[in-house]
C-alpha cells in the first residue's frame, strides 16, 4: 500500500467510524448469532496473492458488524464499561502511526516522558499524594500479577526469581471473597498456589474485609509456619462494588510487614470526584494500586494505571538487564519495561493525553456523576415497583437486583429475556448465594433517557 492510498482509506475509515457511532443506539447491544457464524463468512484459507483493501469497509459491514457486541452502545449495562471516547480512538490511531516500542527511555524518549507526565497528571486528578509514581500496564490483571510477584520476592528476601519456590516457606496472601479473579490467577502464576490465598470474611454494607479476622489469620499462619507475604484489598469489587476499609486493613498490613495492593480497577476512575474518595479513604498507605482508565474514564483499551508508593521493590522484582537493554550513560530517566511483565510497550500515554486535553477533569467528572445519579434513581424506581428486591444497594453506579421470590432458574430466564430483547444488555451475578441482575451505568454514550428505558425494559419483562 502506498501512502496516498493510506491517506484515502484512513479518511474513509474515519467517516465510516463516525457513522457507526452515530447510529450505534439503533443496533441490538449484543450480537444475536450462533457460535461459528462469523468465521463461516470468511474464506477458510489465506489469499496466496494480495488483493488490496478496496471494498474492505463493505466487507467489514457484512462479515464483522453482525458479530459485534457493541461495547460503546448507550444501553450497555453489563460487566463494567470499556469506554473508548473519540479522542482516545484518534490518539490510538496516532500512536499506531508512530508505531513506537517504548520499552526503554532510549527506544522512545517521548513515549517514556509523556507516560511519566500523564500518570502524574492523573495522580493529581485522583488526589493521590505526591511521591506516588505510575506506570501504564496493559490490564489490571498484569498490575496485580506484578504486585503479587513483588509480594513473593519481598517475603522471600529476593530469592524466588533465582532459586524458585522449592524448599521455601509457604507464602500466604490475604484478600476477601469480593476481589476479582485476577487475584487468584496472579497467585497461581506466581507459583504461590491458590490454596495459599486466604479468604477473609467481610462485614457491613460495603462488604469490607474484617480487619480483626485479617490480623488473626496472619498471626495464626505465622504460628503454623507459613510466611505471610501480602494483602490484596479492593475498592469497588466486581460482583457488587465491595470496598474494603483501607484505613483499617492497610494498618494491619503495615503492622505485619505485608506488601499491600489495592484493586480499584473500576471504581478508581470515580476518585477524580472528591466526594467519592471516602470509598478509598486511607489509600495513601497502599504500596501499590491499580485503576483502569480503559473502563470508566473514556481511555480506549488497553490502559491500566498502576501506582506505586515507592517503585523500588517492583523494579527489584521485575528488572532484568542483559547488555543489549542497557542504555549506558543516560541517567535521570525511567525504563518502564522494568516495571512490567511484558518487555515491549506501545505509546499508550497518548490516549490519556488526548482524553484529558479534550474533556478536562471537570468534563470526566460530569460524566461519572451523571452515571452514579442515574443508577441510583433506577434502583429507587425498581424498589418502588414492588416486584423487585434490591439485593445490594448502589455503590457508585453498580447495584444488584432480583425479582422478589424468584429462584435461580427463574432469574436466569429473566436475564435471558432481557438480553434477547436486545434493547439493553445486563449480566447476571451471584450475590448472597442467589442469582441477581447486576446493573451498572457506565457507557459514555448513555443518557438519562437510556437508563429510564432500561427500567421500562426490566419492568415490562418481569412477568
Ligand atoms: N479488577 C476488577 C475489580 C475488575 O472488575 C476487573 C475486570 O472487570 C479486573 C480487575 C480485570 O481487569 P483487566 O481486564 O484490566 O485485567
Amino acid at each position: 500500500m502506498d501512502w496516498d492510498n493510506f491517506a484515502r482509506l484512513g479518511a474513509e475509515i474515519a467517516e465510516w467510524g463516525a457513522n457507526y457511532h452515530r447510529g450505534i443506539g439503533e443496533r441490538p447491544v449484543r450480537a444475536p448469532l450462533e457460535p461459528g457464524a462469523v468465521r463461516a463468512r470468511f474464506p477458510q484459507s489465506p489469499p496466496e496473492t494480495g488483493e488490496g483493501l478496496d471494498g474492505i469497509l463493505a466487507e467489514i459491514d457484512e462479515k464483522i458488524m453482525p458479530g459485534l457486541t457493541h461495547w460503546q452502545h448507550p444501553r450497555f449495562f453489563a460487566y463494567f464499561p470499556g469506554n473508548a471516547t473519540p479522542p482516545s480512538m484518534l490518539a490510538d490511531f496516532v500512536a499506531s502511526i508512530m508505531a513506537q516500542q517504548c520499552m526503554l527511555w532510549q527506544t522512545s524518549p517521548a513515549g517514556t516522558e509523556v507516560e511519566t507526565l500523564m500518570l502524574d497528571w492523573l495522580r493529581q486528578g485522583l488526589g493521590l499524594p505526591e511521591g506516588f509514581q505510575g506506570v501504564i500496564q496493559d490490564s489490571a490483571s498484569s498490575a496485580t500479577l506484578a504486585a503479587v510477584l513483588t509480594m513473593r520476592e519481598r517475603a522471600l528476601k529476593w530469592a524466588g526469581n533465582a532459586a524458585g519456590l522449592t524448599g521455601q516457606a509457604r507464602l500466604r496472601i490475604y484478600a476477601s471473597d469480593e476481589v476479582h479473579t485476577s487475584v487468584d490467577r496472579a497467585i497461581w502464576i506466581a507459583g504461590i498456589g491458590g490454596d495459599n490465598l486466604v479468604r477473609i470474611p467481610t462485614r457491613g454494607p460495603l462488604r469490607a474485609m474484617d480487619p480483626v479476622a485479617l490480623r488473626a489469620a496472619i498471626r495464626a499462619d505465622r504460628e503454623a509456619g507459613y510466611l505471610p507475604a501480602g494483602l490484596v484489598a479492593c475498592t469497588g469489587g466486581t460482583g457488587t462494588g465491595a470496598c474494603d476499609d483501607l484505613r483499617d486493613v492497610l494498618a494491619v498490613a503495615r503492622d505485619e510487614a505485608l506488601y499491600s495492593h489495592v484493586d480499584a480497577a473500576w471504581a478508581g476512575a470515580a476518585m477524580i470526584c472528591p466526594e467519592f474518595r471516602t470509598l478509598w479513604a486511607g489509600i495513601e498507605a497502599a504500596d501499590s494500586l491499580v485503576l483502569n482508565p480503559h473502563k470508566w474514564m473514556g481511555v480506549q483499551f488497553d490502559f491500566s494505571a498502576h501506582y506505586l508508593r515507592d517503585p523500588k521493590d517492583l523494579v527489584k522484582t521485575l528488572a532484568i538487564s542483559p547488555e543489549y537493554l542497557r542504555t549506558h550513560g543516560k541517567g535521570g530517566f525511567v525504563n518502564y519495561s522494568e516495571w512490567s511483565v511484558p518487555l515491549g510497550r506501545r505509546f499508550r500515554a497518548m490516549k490519556l493525553w488526548f482524553v484529558l486535553k479534550a474533556y478536562g477533569l471537570e468534563g470526566l467528572r460530569a460524566v461519572i456523576r451523571d452515571h452514579v445519579a442515574w443508577s441510583q434513581q433506577l434502583a429507587e424506581v425498581l424498589r418502588a415497583d414492588g416486584r423487585f428486591e434490591i439485593v445490594t444497594e448502589p455503590v457508585l453506579s453498580l447495584f444488584t437486583v432480583k425479582l422478589a421470590g424468584a429462584d435461580d432458574a427463574a432469574m436466569l430466564a429473566y436475564v435471558n429475556r432481557i438480553n434477547d430483547d436486545g434493547r439493553i444488555y445486563v449480566t447476571q451475578g451471584r450475590t448472597k448465594g442467589q442469582i441477581v441482575v447486576r446493573f451498572q451505568v457506565g457507557s459514555f454514550a448513555a443518557t438519562e433517557a437510556d437508563v429510564i428505558l432500561a427500567g421500562e425494559v426490566m419492568k415490562s419483562l418481569a412477568g
